[in-house]
Formats: structure tokens, C-alpha cells, sequence
């Protein structure tokens, strides 16, 4: 019988990222969707790498299952690495469906008049891998960028998709396939990693 592989997020974009990025793997992958009784996770940590660790284990603990947990977020130079791991709560606004649009209006202002030189981003993805007795793996994937000066791609596009470039490309991450994305993104290089590792352990 296949293991079972919890990815430890409710957030309907992020999980479905990390289920087509671990498609191959001889696990049967489920979301916390599947675990409507789970407690909502407190994400105090100082540290993208701190935050993945509480995820992977609450939900590791809880199911009593294998857990990976992906803490993520914008860093922005020209504003001190902000909004970093506040990136999902950055606007303040809680609604999920209004919170990706209020976030990039806000960064997008807050950054009205910097020049293209001095715009550059990364996103960090920062991955843990639990079971019930522990934190078995760790590891992060990075993606350098710019802010774009407007929004471009769908409107139902993933947090701040609509105004990251990637370094070298004149498109924005929304404006890519998903395949375009993964196979640059700091999800896909972390994702990547954490594949060798649940690898071996089958
Ligand atoms: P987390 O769920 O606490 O890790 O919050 C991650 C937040 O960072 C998301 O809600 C997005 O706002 C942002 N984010 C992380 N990864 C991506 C990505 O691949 N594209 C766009 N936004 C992202």
C-alpha cells in the first residue's frame, strides 16, 4: 500500500503547485482538506525555515502521517526584505479571494517611483518534511526578480504572480505556464529537493 504524503496547507493555489510538483512520487498525496478537524496553525515563527518546521510537524502530529509544509514569501530590497514572512497578511485583508489583489496594490505603491534598477525581489520557498516523531528533512529554493510596475496576467493568478518578472524574462510569473514556472520558481527548486529526499525513503 502507498504511503500517504500530507502537504500541510489550505491555501487552494499553493496546494495545488505542490501537488503537480510532487506528481511521480510513489505516494498518495493529500491535502489538509482532507483533515477538516485540523486547528489552524499558528505561523509565529521569525524565519520562513521556522515556519515550514511548525507546519510539517502540526500536520504530521495531528494525522499521525508524513507531512511537507512550504513556508514561502516576496523579499523586497528597496523595502528591507518586506513583505517577507508576512507576505500572505501584508494588506492586512483576510478574505483569501480579495487578499492576492489588495496585497500587490499595496506593494505596487509602495514602490511608486523606485526605478527598474532598484526594484529587485526574490521569492523563498522554504520546505519541511515531518513524521510524528520529528522534523526529517529541511531545505529552501530561491527565484531572483524584479517588481514589475503593474499587474499582468489572469486576475485569479497566485499571490504575487502578477508583478514578480524573473530574472531574464520580460514575462511575469502569471504569465507563464505552469510548467514555465516550476521548472525556474523557488517552489520548484525547493520542491526538487525535497523529492530526492521523499525518494529515499520508499
Ligand atoms: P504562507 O502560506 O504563509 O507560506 O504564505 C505564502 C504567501 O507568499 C502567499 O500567500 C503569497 O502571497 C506569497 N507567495 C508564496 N509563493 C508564491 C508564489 O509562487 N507566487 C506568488 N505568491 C507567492
Amino acid at each position: 500500500m502507498m504511503r500517504t504524503l500530507v502537504v500541510a496547507s489550505r491555501n487552494p493555489k499553493k496546494v495545488q503547485e505542490l501537488q503537480r510538483l510532487l506528481e511521480g512520487l510513489p505516494y498518495l498525496v493529500q491535502s489538509l482538506a482532507a483533515y477538516p478537524g485540523m486547528p489552524e496553525v499558528v505561523e509565529d515563527g521569525a524565519t520562513f525555515q521556522e515556519n515550514a518546521r511548525l507546519k510539517a510537524l502540526a500536520a504530521a502530529s495531528y494525522t499521525g502521517e508524513l507531512a511537507i509544509a512550504d513556508d514561502s514569501g516576496l523579499e523586497v530590497d528597496a523595502l528591507g526584505g518586506e513583505p517577507g514572512v508576512l507576505s500572505a497578511r501584508y494588506s492586512g485583508v483576510d478574505d483569501p479571494q480579495a487578499r492576492d489583489v489588495a496585497n500587490n496594490a499595496l506593494l505596487l505603491e509602495r514602490l511608486a517611483g523606485v526605478p527598474h534598477a532598484r526594484r529587485t525581489a526574490r521569492f523563498v520557498c522554504a520546505v519541511a518534511v515531518a513524521d510524528p516523531t520529528g522534523v526529517l528533512w529541511e531545505g529552501a529554493g530561491y527565484v531572483e526578480g524584479r517588481i514589475a510596475t503593474e499587474e499582468r496576467g489572469p486576475k485569479d493568478a497566485f499571490g504575487y504572480d502578477p508583478i514578480f518578472l524573473p530574472e531574464g524574462s520580460d514575462r511575469t510569473f502569471a504569465e507563464m505556464t505552469a510548467e514555465e514556472k516550476d521548472a525556474i520558481s523557488h517552489r520548484g527548486r525547493a520542491l526538487a529537493l525535497a523529492k530526492e529526499f521523499l525518494r529515499s525513503l520508499t
